[in-house]
């Protein structure tokens, strides 16, 4: 598992050599409450940012196997667009 929170460049790399893996989108804080599962090709996390100019800033991106997501993260909810 990898967690990208700083908004280097790194987390779009990830994504392009890993579009099967998972992504969680969670707080700064890691609010357990408010963690969302993706897989890494959803179109929600991909491409331009719905808002703001960055994917990682105030949300950090945990990126792993589906797996090793919820085994760390289990009150992660699925995203009812990809999973
Ligand atoms: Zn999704």
């Amino acid at each position: 598992m990898q967690r990208f929170m700083e908004d280097s460049g790194a987390y779009e790399h990830w994504l392009a050599d890993n579009q099967h893996q998972y992504v969680i989108n969670a707080e700064r804080s890691l609010n357990p409450a408010n963690l969302v599962l993706h897989r890494a090709s959803c179109h929600t996390i991909n491409g331009a940012p719905a808002r703001g100019t960055t994917w990682v800033g105030s949300y950090v991106k945990l990126v792993g196997t589906r797996a090793e997501l919820e085994t760390e993260h289990p009150t992660a909810r699925p995203c009812r667009l990809c999973l």
